[in-house]
């Protein structure tokens, strides 16, 4: 049995009606998301800025309770577990936020910050067995025990964002949702913070959902990628026929906008970008959700949305014109 089990997940938020009496409507973000996840395992998800992949990574974790479908955890649906013990079971699925000083408690030493979901998760554990508890993790993450006593402005954004994993490694946890983890960090300190956490998956076997719009770091860390395009998936695969080879032309859009290394190279390939406007998820296109910005698209598109069909290679695709059905 999987760890975690994604079936035909919706997630909503609820805005204000249209009138001074209308009732709140629910605005869609995110639409029949499936995915199954075992421990030692990454998915990396990708997709522009607001494609949804946030909001899906909270939902998962309950954060944003779900408007549709189930999230199983050890085969057990999350939305049938008591909010108390839900609370307790949160120390098993975890997440470490895009802006790592943002997340910590100005006021509270980094040691503090650390311990301070246990109060939550092992509200029986003493003092003593708590400050151990958080220097191991601190010792986990390569922050040795002088780093204990400081305050969030002494770190550095590097140093931050291993405080914020330590913390979400406190609980022991099997499952760390990434979200952005490394975006708000110096090219450099990306690669540190990028083999951390391939180390630490290894150590202690976790199941890693690593969000991102940065594909080489996506490339690097998942077993799977799944493609996000308005609060849909287009396409899922293993990450190496991904890569090779993306099908779905929004996939293949996003790897041509990859920025490159080399600063000539760069500015001869501009222009590369995806063109267009990112429809407005208010009033979200009757048919693919590429449909206006692909350059493969044809008047079938613009009328009917394309599922996500299950291909050779265990990989899938959402579009009219993918062509080899498993
Ligand atoms: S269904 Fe049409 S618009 Fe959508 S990705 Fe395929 S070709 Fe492009």
């Amino acid at each position: 049995m999987p760890l975690l089990e994604v079936r035909r997940l919706d997630v909503g938020y609820l805005i204000p009606g249209e009138g001074l009496f209308a009732r709140p409507r629910r605005l869609p973000i995110v639409h029949d998301v499936s995915f199954d996840l075992d421990p030692g395992r990454t998915l990396g998800i990708v997709g522009e800025s607001g494609c949804g992949k946030s909001t899906l990574g909270r939902a998962l974790l309950r954060l944003n309770p779900p408007s549709g479908g189930e999230v199983l955890w050890r085969g057990t649906d999350l939305a049938t577990v008591p909010a108390r013990a839900l609370r307790r079971q949160r120390a098993e699925f975890q997440i470490i936020f895009q802006d790592p000083l943002a997340a910590l408690d100005p006021r509270m030493t980094v040691l503090a910050s650390v311990t301070r979901p246990l109060a939550t998760f092992a509200p029986g554990l003493g003092a003593r067995a708590r400050e151990e508890r958080g220097r191991a993790a601190l010792e986990k993450v390569g922050l040795g025990s002088d780093f204990a006593g400081r305050y969030p402005h002494e770190l550095s954004g590097g140093q931050a964002q291993r405080v914020g994993i330590a913390r979400a490694l406190v609980g022991d946890p099997k499952l760390v949702i990434c979200d952005e983890p490394v975006s708000a960090l110096d090219v450099s300190v990306q690669a540190q913070v990028v083999n951390l956490l391939m180390d630490l998956q290894d150590q202690l076997d976790l199941a890693l959902v690593f969000i991102s719009h940065n594909l080489a770091v996506v490339r690097q860390m998942a077993h799977e990628v799944m493609v996000m395009c308005l609060g849909r998936v287009v396409e899922k695969a293993p990450r190496g026929a991904f890569f090779a080879a993306p099908l779905h032309p929004y996939s293949q859009a996003l790897m041509a906008a990859v920025p490159e290394p080399d600063p000539h190279r760069e500015r001869a390939r501009r222009g590369t970008a995806i063109a267009g406007e990112v429809p407005s998820v208010l009033t979200p296109p009757s048919g693919c959700v590429f449909a206006s910005r692909c350059p493969r698209a044809e008047p079938r598109c613009h009328g009917e949305r394309p599922a996500l069909r299950p291909l050779q290679g265990g990989r899938s695709a959402a579009c009219h014109f993918i062509e080899g059905t498993s």
